[in-house]
């Protein structure tokens, strides 16, 4: 930990409680501020002036008179663009990045070609490369830029930003990813799991706002997903709680890349409908693509509609399993293939209120993310807006998790 003079660290907790307190309320006045948060009022003006010389704060317009007929008073409020991050995502297709304010409002957004079999020194490489561009063609004040944060496919540990495994990045195996590109943008770095990441996209910006439990679910070529209770993301013992793709389905189904027959994701990712597809001699099956699928079907394509009802079943009986483990509240559904809209929506609530438990299935409200692409950005700003704001206690400098 960090080591700070008593009197330092009262400082910045103080500092914290009063951003907090803002960040809360929308706008404030000061004499509000020291009533929420029990810091004197010369001890407020002071911090305030502070925060405002800073630019963390900006003054709004007056307030409503007071009833004796005193003088209004000048509200504060949370300035959006005091934070800044830098988020890459490494898709197995795309490798993106964006650079967002606290509001997740993306400034810029960038991507190349994904480079798939890229091991870890090409890797660092090329995230450095898109941060250090990102933060030249945005034009922001590096100074508040206050992290960075990289999702990645795979299994993550979170708190060390290091790359375990990646089916579809093989090259990045045990690599502390975020220790490595940190030493070359100087800026504090995580790695997260793209599925985390997005999750806590939705819970700060998205469907997940105030719900709780929220699961995520991400489909892609395979099925990414994640558990948040509360403000607090479920890990497990080894970053790898809530991979609900590797859940048995099928005891006797086709082979899965983590070696168990039957996962999840065998049936209802984005490759196994692809693979239906491949095999439905439709003039559009012969390369086929989501998008291409999704089309046929919105033309009326009686053989893609069959496909994406299919697929609406195999996604269901994964969420009514789901529901009958953790009750969640919310469940946010990402991928190209929801792009099908209401119509998949509806039979994978049919399966559902089919096969689950009847009052958790009443209970959990099954969306699709309205965040779509933002949801990263969104989610890697959340981290680094708490870590800046949220956590006076910084253990070192690239935690975002405290
Ligand atoms: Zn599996």
């Amino acid at each position: 930990m960090q080591k700070l003079g008593s009197k330092a660290l009262v400082k910045r907790m103080n500092r914290a409680a009063v951003l907090n307190a803002v960040r809360e309320r929308g706008q404030i006045g000061r004499a509000e501020i020291a009533d929420l948060t029990h810091i004197s009022r010369a001890s407020v003006t002071y911090i305030v002036a502070e925060l405002l010389e800073e630019g963390w704060l900006i003054e709004q317009e007056k307030g409503q008179t007071t009833p004796s007929g005193g003088r209004p008073p000048i509200l504060l409020q949370f300035n959006p663009d005091s934070v800044y991050a830098v988020v890459v995502m490494l898709g197995s297709e795309r490798t993106a990045v964006s650079l967002g304010n606290a509001d997740a409002a993306a400034l810029y957004t960038h991507s190349v070609p994904a480079r798939p079999e890229a091991g870890a020194a090409e890797t660092v490489e090329i995230v450095s490369a898109l941060i250090e561009r990102a933060l030249k063609e945005s034009r922001v004040d590096r100074e508040r830029v206050r992290g960075v944060v990289i999702g990645v496919p795979g299994l993550v540990d979170s708190l060390n930003s290091v790359v375990h495994y990646s089916a579809r990045l093989p090259g990045l195996r045990n690599v502390d990813l975020g220790a490595q590109v940190q030493a070359r943008v100087k800026l504090p770095v995580a790695v997260e799991n793209e599925t985390r990441l997005i999750g806590w996209g939705e819970q700060k910006f998205g469907h997940g706002q105030g719900r709780s439990p929220l699961v995520c679910v991400n489909i892609t070529l395979g099925i990414g997903s994640c558990v948040i209770l509360e403000d607090r993301m479920l890990f497990g013992s080894s970053y790898s709680a809530g991979q609900f793709g590797h859940m048995t389905v099928d005891a006797d189904g086709s082979l899965c890349e983590c070696g168990n027959r039957g996962c999840w994701e065998t049936l209802a990712s984005n490759a196994a409908l692809l693979e239906r597809a491949r095999r439905a001699g439709a003039p559009w099956s012969e390369n086929p693509s989501v998008e291409g699928i999704l089309e046929a079907s919105a033309r009326g394509d009686a053989r893609a509609r069959a496909l994406l009802r299919e697929t609406a079943t195999h996604i269901g009986v994964g969420i009514a399993n789901i529901i009958n483990i953790v009750n969640p509240e919310v469940i946010v559904l990402h991928g190209k293939v929801f792009g099908a809209g209401e119509e998949l929506l509806r039979g994978v609530r049919h399966v559902v209120a089919d096969r689950a438990l009847k009052l958790p299935a009443l209970n959990a409200q099954i969306v699709i993310s309205d965040l779509g692409e933002r949801a990263g950005l969104a989610g890697g700003v959340s981290l680094v807006v708490r870590r800046t704001l949220e956590a006076p206690l910084v253990r070192r400098e690239n935690d975002l998790y405290l």
